[in-house]
């Protein structure tokens, strides 16, 4: 049991390379959902309904395998084998926009390492669900990405438990078995799926319209700058201000810092209260802080800004960045808004409305008082000179 989480009575989604990881020879494929369910089990997910998609050229496959992986509610996918990445990626993003948390997800993939949890990892960070990842012969050493296990597909498959269900258990959503995704067809016989495989309008299709295999990282073109959402809007707010790689740039002044900072936060809609200090460690930080949260990081390293990451991917803290030089890779934190450090203290002279009331009513009092004794200096002058010049006064003064 990992911990009282939602996610482990709510749903599960799989999606499963069989190219990556097949079925093993000899090995039948009827097992294959209840060894999912039973890794899960043991973990303590022990109401939550599977739904197991499996990916591949489905001509490759034989049909006592189909048949134990449809007999037993596990939908098939064909797709040309290029393809399989990108759509299982493709149709795990679409399921997150109409699935919400709390969930879990496994990908049983050996593809998943490089832009593949790149764009997982930041999708993680908006949306969180319980990871899980399975291989065959590649495992994901990505460590930015977040899962709660990375099991071996055959290991998997070694769960013993009783005899499988003929009949889905889980929530597949929708009565079609089988998906052709080159033609856009789906059907719920083996029969009907195996004679469309073989036809020559599908080998067509396969041959000119199959899904485009290039990965598309849908994190890449997130715009930045995003006003802040209600959840965040008033929770609390921190600076940590790596003083050594972002200093104060020469010239500006340090009295400028806080209130460029809070007319940034502010333009945004935040209105929490600010803390600020200067960082140490960011998980110590998030212990006495938990989220939601807000914190804005100001500085270059990228380094701890990839483990922040995964910090991210557990709770709900929303992060904005400030850098001295804008990084030339795309960073694995999410951030809601960034800034160029000098940009963002090059504040224009309305900064001095976001100064205490207290300060400005002090500068006026000063102001006025200045003034009233320079009138008073000069009237004073203006009554010297009229008496000096006057015969009166010269013959009052003889
Ligand atoms: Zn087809």
């Amino acid at each position: 049991m990992l911990g009282n989480d939602a996610a482990e009575t709510s749903k599960i989604e799989v999606w499963w390379d069989m190219k990556d990881c097949p079925i093993p020879e000899g090995y039948d494929a009827r097992p294959v959902r209840p060894s999912i369910e039973r890794a899960f089990n043991k973990l303590g997910y022990s109401t939550c309904p599977v739904s197991i998609t499996a990916y591949g050229d489905q001509n490759q496959t034989p049909c006592h395998v189909l048949r134990g992986l449809s007999s037993t509610g596990v939908a098939v996918v064909h797709t040309i084998s290029e393809s399989t990445r990108s759509v299982m990626h493709r149709d795990m993003v679409e399921w997150r926009g109409q699935n919400p948390p709390p969930a879990t997800i496994l990908i049983i993939s050996d593809q998943v390492e490089g832009d593949f949890s790149w764009d997982l990892a930041r999708l993680q960070q908006r949306t969180r669900y319980h990871l899980f990842l399975a291989y065959s012969s590649k495992p994901c050493n990505d460590l930015f990405l977040l899962r709660y296990a990375n099991w071996r597909w055959e290991k998997l498959l070694e769960e013993e438990g009783g005899t499988p269900p003929l009949v889905a258990t889980g929530g597949l959503s929708s009565a079609a078995v089988f998906y052709c995704k080159s033609c856009n067809f789906n059907c719920q016989s083996l029969k009907t799926v195996r004679k469309h495989l073989s036809s020559y309008k599908h080998g067509l299709e396969d041959a000119i319209n199959s899904p485009d295999s290039r990965l598309l990282c849908v994190t890449k073109t997130w715009a930045k700058n995003y006003p802040a959402t209600p959840e965040h809007a008033t929770a609390k707010m921190h600076v940590l201000w790596d003083m050594n790689d972002s200093p104060i740039p020469e010239g500006y002044d340090a009295c400028r810092v806080r209130p460029s900072i809070e007319r940034a936060f502010k333009e945004l809609g935040y209105t929490g209260v600010l803390h600020s200090r200067m960082i140490t460690n960011f998980e110590e930080w998030a212990e006495d802080n938990p989220a939601p949260a807000t914190v804005m990081i100001i500085s270059d390293r990228l380094g701890w800004r990839m483990s922040q990451s995964s910090l991210l991917q557990k709770s709900n803290y929303n992060c904005l960045l400030a850098y001295s030089v804008r990084p030339f890779v795309k960073p694995t934190l999410l951030t809601s808004a960034e800034w160029l450090w000098e940009s963002l203290l090059a504040v224009e002279v309305k900064w001095l409305l976001h100064l205490p009331v207290c300060f400005i009513a002090i500068c006026a009092t000063v102001i006025a008082k200045a003034w009233m004794i320079s009138r008073s200096i000069s009237q004073e002058k203006n009554i010297h000179m009229r008496y000096a010049s006057s015969p009166l006064s010269l013959s009052v003064n003889i």
